[in-house]
């Protein structure tokens, strides 16, 4: 399967999966949504739409949060993330636009990106699901699933990560990408331990046939002879050494050969590790 092949098929199954692919901040207008988004950095969309519904009472409108202070803005935010940088964010953005955009929030991604916390990935979200600019903004959810799935190949950055995908991806399908990625990141594809088995993407995932080509776990090891064992020269050891695989990954190494083929001996599974991916 060649990368646009796989796009297709991953865009196939995540639309049967995922019927209304669409943002879960609750927001009524441009304004609203962008202030929303920009809460959502480094923020769940759960915790962002606890507080949006009194800080929009507040504040209703663009013009009513340019005339607000920081201070009196943190009130309503303090439990989302950096509510200090925010609450500044916020007010400098509201101030921007009315003095430099008439009070209209831009659509242009280039023109969203002057705004105080506004940064590429928040100025696309904005322009693509207000203004419908074709966009494929990467967050921490679409970093990793497109990376895990081979849909983006080893991109160290969220940009390039972006790059990649829309190579591959047609460009009137960017929007609907990014809502898939980011729903199938966050309910099935998750950080820490992605639901593999329900997942409907196996077939093309690179991670998973990963996952698949690692040894079975061993019976019968005996952790009293030592924390790890090595398969290869059949011995047990408790202080291990470490070697980079092919993939980047520091792997667990046999002291005495330098073997990877190791195994933890209380839980007999072996100590391999696949590439995953993260961003902040
Ligand atoms: S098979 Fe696993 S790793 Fe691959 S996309 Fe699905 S949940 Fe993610």
């Amino acid at each position: 399967m060649n990368r646009t092949q796989r796009a297709s098929f991953v865009l196939e199954r995540l639309r049967e999966a995922i019927p209304r692919p669409e943002t879960e901040l609750d927001y009524g207008t441009e304004y609203e949504l962008i202030v929303a988004v920009i809460l959502s950095a480094q923020c769940t969309d759960a915790r962002v739409n606890k507080v949006t519904p009194a800080l929009f009472e507040a504040f209703p409108t663009v013009e009513a949060l340019a005339e607000a202070t920081p201070e009196q803005v943190y009130p309503f935010i303090r439990s989302v993330s950096y509510p200090n940088n925010k609450s500044k964010h916020l007010v400098g953005m509201a101030q921007m636009v009315c003095e430099d955009f008439e009070g209209a929030i831009p659509q242009e991604i280039k023109q969203l990106m002057k705004l105080p916390g506004v940064g590429r990935k928040t100025a696309q979200v904005v322009a693509s699901v207000a203004f419908d600019v074709d966009a494929l903004p990467v967050d921490t959810h679409v970093f990793r699933v497109a990376n895990r799935i081979g849909l983006a190949k080893d991109a160290p950055t969220p940009l390039e990560v972006e790059k990649q995908l829309k190579r591959y991806i047609p460009q009137g399908d960017w929007g609907e990408a990014h809502h898939l990625l980011i729903l199938h990141g966050r309910y099935t594809c998750t950080a820490r331990r992605p639901k593999c088995e329900p997942c409907p993407l196996q077939t093309a995932c690179v991670y998973f046939e990963r996952l698949q080509a690692l040894p079975e776990p061993l019976d019968g090891l005996d952790a009293k002879k030592g924390r790890y064992y090595c398969q290869t020269h059949d011995g047990y050891f408790n202080k291990p050494a470490t070697h980079t695989d092919r993939y980047g990954v520091e792997q667990i190494a046999c002291p005495t050969c330098g073997s990877m083929n190791v195994f933890e001996a209380k839980t007999g599974r072996t100590t391999k590790q696949v590439k995953d991916y993260r961003v902040n």
